[in-house]
C-alpha cells in the first residue's frame, strides 16, 4: 500500500479552532490574537501574567548526527506530546518555525511527518505569521540605515572596510552571497562588498529566540556589533540609532504562536535559528510560557546532541534559567546501519552486524546527556523497513549503557504508537532524578570552554587555532565578554570537523577557522570548517513541483 504523503495526511487533519486549543492551557480568548482559524498569537498580557506559576517539566528531544537517511526529531516531539495527552497527561510541544526559502529546494518540512505533525503544515512552511519577515524587515532596516549614516557623512567614522552587518533574506540564493552595493553614481552612496545570509542566520533572530520581553529585546539589539572603526573600536547597532524602530517591527513577532497537532494538543511554534553559528531552538518566551501553561513540556534542538543538545544546555537553559527533566535521544535502525557502513541504497536489508558497528554513535550521545546531569532515554523512530532483529540490536545496545531504547510508531499511529515512550518519559521527569548542570561555569575562559566542549562532547584531543584567533578571543575577554558561553558551528554529520568520519571517533583535532562576536545574542561563535550562511538551490529545486491544485491547494509540499 501507498503511504499518503505529509501534506495528504495534514489535509485530512480534524482540526479544532484555536480557541479550544487556547483553552486547554487556560488561554482565555482574550489572550489569543488569531491569526485565521487555526493560528493564533499569544497576548503579552498573558505571557506576563503567567510568570509566577509553577513551572512543568521539561523534555528536550536531541538524535544522533543526523544521516541523510532521516531520524524524525520533530516527528518524536510531535509524537510523544501526543503520547503524553493520550496518557492523560497536561501537555504541551514547542518547536521551531520554518525557513521559507529552503522549502523550495530540497523537501522535507518542519512540521513533523506521518501521523505526527504540526497543522496547517503549509502555512508553518511558508508564511506563517510573518515571524520571520518581520525580523528579514528589522535586519534590514539596519542595513539600511548603516549605509544612509555613511552616506551622509559619516559621523560614528565606520570603516567602510570593517562592516560586519550583512543583509538578509528568507531564500535559497547563492548569487547574493557575496556582492556589490551601491553602484551606480554618486546619489547611490559609496560602492562597497556586501552579501546577504538566509534570515535564520540572522543575529536578530537568535535575539528574537532568546530575549526574555520587549525590553530585553531591545537592549540586545542595541548591543550588535555592526561595524569596526579604523582603531577597530564597534560601532553598535545603539549608535546606528536603529534599536527601537527594529523593536517596534518585531513586537507582534516576539509573540509565540499556537497552532494544533492533528491529535490537536497545543503546539507552540516560534523562532528558528540556525543551529550552526546560533543555537538552534525555539524561543525562550514560548518554552517559559508553555511551562507556565502544561504540566510537560516537549521541545526539540536542532541537529544531532553534539549541537543542539549541548547548545540547548550550554546556552538556551543557562541564559533562560530553566533545565531539562528528561532528555530523548532519537535513533532510527536506518541511521545506526549507516553509521555502520553501510550505504542509502543498501539500508532495506536487514543487518544487524552494520547495527551493532554503528550504534557506538548513539551510545557517546547517551553518554553525553548523561554528563550534564540528567536522566535519558532512547526512541527507536520505527520505519517500515525495519526488522525485530535490527530493533532488538539497537535495545540490546542501549541496554549495555545503561539506558533504555523504547520503539515508537507514532510517524505510522500517531499518538497511539507512542505511549510507551511516553509513560516512561513521565515517570523519569516526574523523578526528580535531574541534577542538570552546564558544561563549563561563566567564568572560564573563552578558549577553555571550546576546549572543553571539544574535549568532552567531540572526545577530541585538542583544539587548534591560529595565534590571530586566540589574541582575538583574550580581546573579547579584556572588553568583558569573557563570561558568555560559546556557540560551536561545525558539520552536524559528525563528531569531528569531518563530515564523513561516522561512529564515535576519537584522537580528532578541531581546528578553528574563525571566531564571531555576536554580542546582542550574546554567544561567541567558534567556526570550525566551512559553514554556509545562504544554501543554494538543488539542481531540480522541489518547487518545480509546488503548484497550486485545482481546488486552490497547495501541491507538491512535501
Ligand atoms: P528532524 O526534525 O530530525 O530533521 P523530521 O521529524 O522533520 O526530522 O523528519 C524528517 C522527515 O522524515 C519527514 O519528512 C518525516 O515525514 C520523515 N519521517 C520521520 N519519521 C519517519 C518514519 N518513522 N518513517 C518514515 N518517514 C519518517
Ligand atoms: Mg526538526
Amino acid at each position: 500500500m501507498a503511504h499518503k504523503t505529509d501534506i495528504e495526511i495534514a489535509r485530512e487533519a480534524k482540526k479544532r479552532p484555536i480557541q479550544e486549543i487556547g483553552a486547554k492551557l487556560g488561554i482565555g480568548p482574550e489572550d489569543l490574537l488569531p491569526y485565521g482559524h487555526d493560528k493564533a498569537k499569544i497576548s503579552q498580557s498573558f505571557i506576563d501574567s503567567v510568570q509566577d506559576r509553577p513551572k512543568g517539566k521539561l523534555i528536550l528531544v536531541t538524535a544522533i548526527n543526523p544521516t541523510p537517511a532521516g531520524e524524525g526529531k520533530t516527528t518524536t516531539t510531535v509524537g510523544l506530546g501526543d503520547g503524553l495527552n493520550r496518557i492523560g497527561r497536561k501537555a504541551a510541544i514547542c518547536i521551531r518555525e520554518a525557513s521559507l526559502g529552503p522549502n523550495f529546494g530540497m523537501k522535507g518540512g518542519a512540521a513533523g511527518g506521518g501521523y505526527a505533525q504540526v497543522v496547517p503544515m503549509e502555512d508553518m512552511n511558508l508564511h506563517f505569521t510573518g515571524d520571520f519577515h518581520a525580523i528579514t524587515s528589522a535586519h534590514n532596516l539596519l542595513s539600511a540605515m548603516i549605509d544612509n549614516h555613511i552616506y551622509w557623512g559619516n559621523e560614528l567614522d565606520i570603516d567602510q572596510r570593517r562592516i560586519v552587518w550583512r543583509r538578509v533574506m528568507d531564500m535559497n540564493d547563492r548569487a547574493l552571497r557575496d556582492i556589490v552595493t551601491s553602484l551606480g553614481g554618486v546619489a547611490n552612496g559609496f560602492p562597497g562588498q556586501g552579501g546577504f545570509d538566509i534570515t535564520v542566520a540572522s543575529e536578530v533572530m537568535a535575539i528574537l529566540c532568546l530575549a526574555s520581553g520587549l525590553e530585553d529585546l531591545q537592549r540586545r539589539l542595541g548591543d550588535m556589533i555592526v561595524a569596526y572603526r579604523r582603531d577597530r573600536t564597534p560601532v553598535y547597532c545603539r549608535d546606528i540609532k536603529a534599536d527601537g524602530a527594529m523593536t517596534v517591527l518585531l513586537r507582534d513577532a516576539m509573540q509565540p504562536n499556537l497552532v494544533q497537532t492533528l491529535e490537536n494538543n497545543p503546539a507552540f511554534v516560534h523562532g528558528g535559528p540556525f543551529a550552526n553559528i546560533a543555537h538552534g531552538c525555539n524561543s525562550v518566551t514560548a518554552t517559559t510560557t508553555a511551562l507556565r501553561c502544561a504540566d510537560y513540556v516537549v521541545t526539540e534542538a536542532g541537529f544531532g546532541a553534539d549541537l543542539g543538545a549541548e547548545k540547548f544546555m550550554n546556552i538556551k537553559c543557562r541564559k533562560a534559567g530553566i533545565a531539562p527533566d528528561a532528555v530523548v535521544v532519537v535513533a532510527t535502525c536506518r541511521a545506526m546501519k549507516m553509521n555502520g557502513g553501510v550505504a542509502k541504497e543498501d539500508l532495506g536489508t536487514e543487518n544487524v552486524e552494520a547495527i551493532r558497528k554503528g550504534c557506538p554513535n548513539l551510545g557517546r550521545h547517551i553518554a553525553n546527556v548523561k554528563g550534564f546531569g540528567v536522566p535519558v532515554v532512547v526512541a527507536i523512530n520505527h520505519f517500515v523497513t525495519d526488522t525485530e532483529a535490527e530493533v532488538q540490536a539497537v535495545k540490546d545496545y542501549v541496554a549495555e549503557q545503561g539506558a533504555e531504547a523504547i520503539l515508537c510508531k507514532h510517524w505510522a499511529q500517531g499518538g497511539a504508537g507512542i505511549e510507551d515512550l511516553a509513560r516512561k518519559v513521565a515517570d523519569l521527569a516526574d523523578s526528580g532524578s535531574a541534577n542538570f548542570a552546564p558544561l563549563y561555569p561563566d567564568a572560564m575562559g573563552l578558549f577553555e570552554k571550546i576546549e572543553t566542549v571539544a574535549k568532552r562532547i567531540y572526545h577530541a584531543d585538542e583544539v587548534i587555532a591560529d595565534k590571530s584567533i586566540r589574541d582575538q578571543l583574550r580581546q573579547w575577554e579584556e572588553q568583558g565578554y569573557g563570561n558568555l558561553p560559546v556557540c560551536m558551528a561545525k558539520t552536524q554529520y559528525s563528531f569531528s570537523t569531518d563530515p564523513n568520519l561516522r561512529g564515535a571517533p576519537t584522537g580528532h583535532t578541531v581546528p578553528i577557522r574563525e571566531v564571531r562576536l555576536s554580542a546582542g545574542a550574546g554567544f561567541v561563535v567558534v567556526i570550525c570548517g566551512q559553514i554556509m550562511t545562504m544554501p543554494g538551490l538543488p539542481r531540480v529545486p522541489s518547487a518545480e513541483a509546488i503548484r497550486l491544485n485545482g481546488c486552490g491547494l497547495v501541491e507538491g509540499l512535501f
